[in-house]
């Protein structure tokens, strides 16, 4: 005898929405077999419902709020993208009792907590897995596999579209406007790439992933944030002098600081990365993500961080495990957010920096800019000139020092008279020195 259908309402039918709507009918059979019940779709949402759509045309609607409410609906997946009007209805979903998938980091990183409330109170399963890089499973291995362990850190590579663009940059030696109109092109960059490019995004994800690993509700708020726009061919080209590549990375981390206390740093921008680092040879539009936790030691997650069929992938393994705990009983784990962590400033963490200036043709440069930063207890670990007389370039890389000691370094520089400019100023992640 077959069990009661369990019903799906599917709200967005575009990159993501239209592969979860052909995987689950292609796949029927092996749904139901998983679960225990079949999945049946009550209804897709959609902007406009005219034309073909590639799903029977009864199943469109424009009106997600009505779907979203109706009896028939045990599980609503959110793949519409935006903020607000996902919040309302996805709020309204877990406030009736049935379990929400969604995608949308956006969303997550302002409102997981108000969301995860709603589940609680109604005793809803909120699931997410599509939310960071895409494919890849590390919301549930860090929530779920590593619960009985301590994470310190989580380091990844989570915006296709930026690393696409750097590894194009570092592979052709193209500049950045030039790359990022061909990743326009090719469809790895939208038409108003600023959410990806100046690290919106990365940041949203970074959020999302401190808050999990550190039991602590962080938002994309909390998250200091830098982009790739004044990454330059030449910077990439010194990088490659330093046996390094630049990647965005976003970085959650414990720290201890200078007065002993426990506190997190979630932070997102590009940064030097030695070549040996495992980050480093993650190229194209591909995400990876690496967790140090005291017992497990090192894992990397590597695989699409985006894309409709991978992301699909993600959001069906998160409708499976909520329809299986509606079929049995039971529900996914709550939020954790007991251990209350603060998030320290950027200027407390410990960093490295590459620094980058045009220099005068004068002696005694070197010693001036030196002491610059042995003012501020910032220890110099490699310097070299590039060029000489009006051209010559000195590069500068530290040892580790509080950020805010660097960049009041920097800041100092730029009023040196032998100082022409500064003309770049990364950080140097992937080694402790
Ligand atoms: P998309 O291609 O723009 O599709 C959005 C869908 O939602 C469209 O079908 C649109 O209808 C519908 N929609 C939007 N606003 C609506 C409204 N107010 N009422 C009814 N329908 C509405 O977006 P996507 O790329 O699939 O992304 C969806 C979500 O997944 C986003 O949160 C995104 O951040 C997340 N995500 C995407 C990827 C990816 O690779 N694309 C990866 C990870 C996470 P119309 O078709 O009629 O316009």
């Amino acid at each position: 005898m077959t069990s009661k259908p369990i019903g799906v309402a599917v709200l967005g039918l575009g990159n993501v929405g239209s592969e979860v709507v052909r995987i689950l009918t292609e796949n029927a059979e092996d749904f139901e077999a998983r679960i225990g019940a079949p999945l049946e779709i009550r209804g897709i949402a959609v902007r406009r419902i005219d034309g073909d759509r590639g799903v029977p045309a009864e199943l469109l609607t424009d009106d997600p709020a009505e779907l979203v409410g109706r009896d028939d609906v045990d599980i609503v997946v959110e793949v519409l993208g935006g903020i607000d009007i996902p919040r309302k209805l996805v709020l309204s979903a877990l406030e009736k009792g049935k379990s929400v998938i969604t995608a949308n980091k956006a969303l997550l990183a302002e409102y997981t907590g108000e969301l995860a409330d709603a589940a609680e109170k109604s005793r809803a399963d909120l699931y997410f897995e599509a939310a960071v890089a895409g494919a890849i499973p590390v919301v549930r291995p860090l929530m779920q596999s590593l619960a009985g362990d301590r994470v310190n850190k989580v380091a990844g590579i989570v915006n296709g579209t930026t690393n696409f663009i750097l590894s194009a940059m570092d592979e052709t030696g193209a500049d950045y406007a030039e790359t990022l109109a061909e990743a326009g092109r090719l469809g790895y960059a939208e038409a108003d790439p600023t959410a990806d490019v100046e690290g919106y995004d990365a940041a949203s994800k970074a959020a999302i992933l401190a808050s999990i690993a550190f039991h602590t509700r962080v938002t994309a708020g909390d998250v200091y944030r830098e982009g790739i726009s004044k990454i330059t061919s030449d910077d990439l080209e010194t990088a490659k002098s330093l046996d390094c590549t630049i990647k965005l990375l976003a970085i959650c981390e414990r720290i201890v600081t200078a007065k002993g206390k426990e506190r997190i740093s979630a932070r997102v921008y590009p940064a030097l990365v030695p070549l040996e680092h495992p980050l480093a040879s993650v190229n194209g539009a591909f995400n990876a993500v690496v967790v140090e936790a005291e017992a497990a030691g090192r894992l990397m997650f590597y695989g699409q961080g985006a894309g409709g069929a991978p992301t699909a992938s993600a959001v069906l393994g998160d409708l499976v495990m909520a329809a299986r705990n509606k079929f049995y009983g039971g529900r996914g784990p709550l939020e954790s957010k007991y251990a209350k962590l603060k998030v320290a400033p950027m200027g407390d963490i410990l960093t490295r920096y590459y620094v980058s200036m045009q220099v005068a043709d004068k002696p005694g440069v070197l010693a001036t800019v030196a002491a610059e930063f042995s003012k501020r207890d910032v220890s110099i670990s490699t310097v070299r000139q590039q060029g000489s007389g009006d051209g010559a370039r000195l590069v500068v890389v530290t040892h580790l020092a509080a950020d805010s000691a660097l960049s009041e370094t920097v800041a100092s520089l730029e009023q040196l008279d032998v100082v022409v400019h500064v003309a770049s100023v990364l950080r140097l992640e992937g080694t402790t020195v």
